[in-house]
């Protein structure tokens, strides 16, 4: 393995795929953690902290934060909480100069311990939460990934935690697939990202049925800072290729030298 980290972005969808044994979430982020080895930390861009501007947490401790609710009991019997790599967050705040603002708020929420718990179940591996900034362009979410690419000289994984479709209005506890306009707009992005073509991606707003896929863009624009991450001569592989509950998708990528 090669002394870069790589980047990964992780569709999570419901929280209860942190858990449920049923899940083939969880089978993927498994085995994605054992090609991908470990990190030595973790920079988590996270779609359930939505913020105006990007926010980057400086704090030696990760609180658990469960922002979810209505979930079976067990749910909220996960304790993950990782410690936080302070000389990280400020080598991150660094390189994203005026465009991003230390803080000691949040902590780690479900969107990234609900695949870390998975990924890294013994939390042996120092965590930097980032938010998403939700008035950001795409352009200006790709570019932070850019600047943050150079961490992953630096040991640093990049992981951004969304969804690239995601429509909560539309979820559909009996369907365990996808609908069609979900297939297709999930595929469209997986092509265009598996062949290198990011202003695809980037360009969401001209695909078809865009709105039903992202009526709010802060579980998609997680997967724009991944992809400003990337670097020439990256491996691309896609993981956990699915959808669920009708309008979500699961559909994973992991980026890495060798
Ligand atoms: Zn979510």
């Amino acid at each position: 393995m090669s002394n870069v980290a790589p980047v990964v972005f992780c569709g999570h969808g419901s929280p209860t795929n942190a858990i449920d044994a049923r899940s083939q979430a969880r089978v993927g982020w498994r085995e994605a953690a054992a090609r991908l080895g470990k990190p030595k930390a973790i920079l988590a861009v996270s779609a359930h902290w939505a913020t105006r501007g990007t926010w980057v947490r400086t704090a030696a401790q990760n609180p658990q934060i469960n922002d979810m609710y209505g979930f079976p009991k067990e749910l909220y019997q996960v304790q993950y909480k990782p410690a936080g790599a302070p000389e990280v967050a400020i080598r991150a705040l660094e390189l994203l100069g005026e465009d991003a603002q230390g803080t000691e708020e949040w902590g780690i929420d479900h969107g990234v311990w609900s695949v870390l718990c998975n990924m890294y179940p013994i939390a042996d591996v120092p965590v930097v939460m980032m938010s998403t900034n939700v008035k950001a362009s795409t352009e200006e979410a790709f570019a932070l990934g850019q600047r943050l690419a150079a961490l992953r000289d630096e040991g640093v994984m990049i992981l951004a935690s969304g969804n690239v479709v995601h429509n909560l209005e539309l979820v559909d506890w009996s369907n365990a697939k996808g609908e069609a306009w979900a297939d297709a707009f999930d595929s469209t992005i997986r092509d265009a990202v598996t062949q290198g073509r990011f202003d695809v991606a980037l360009g969401y707003q001209g695909l078809d049925d865009w709105q039903l896929a992202v009526p709010t863009n802060e579980h998609y624009l997680p997967l724009l800072v991944a992809l400003g991450a990337v670097r020439v001569g990256d491996h691309v592989g896609v993981f956990n290729d699915y959808r669920e509950l009708g309008s979500m998708s699961m559909t994973s990528y992991a980026f890495w030298q060798e």
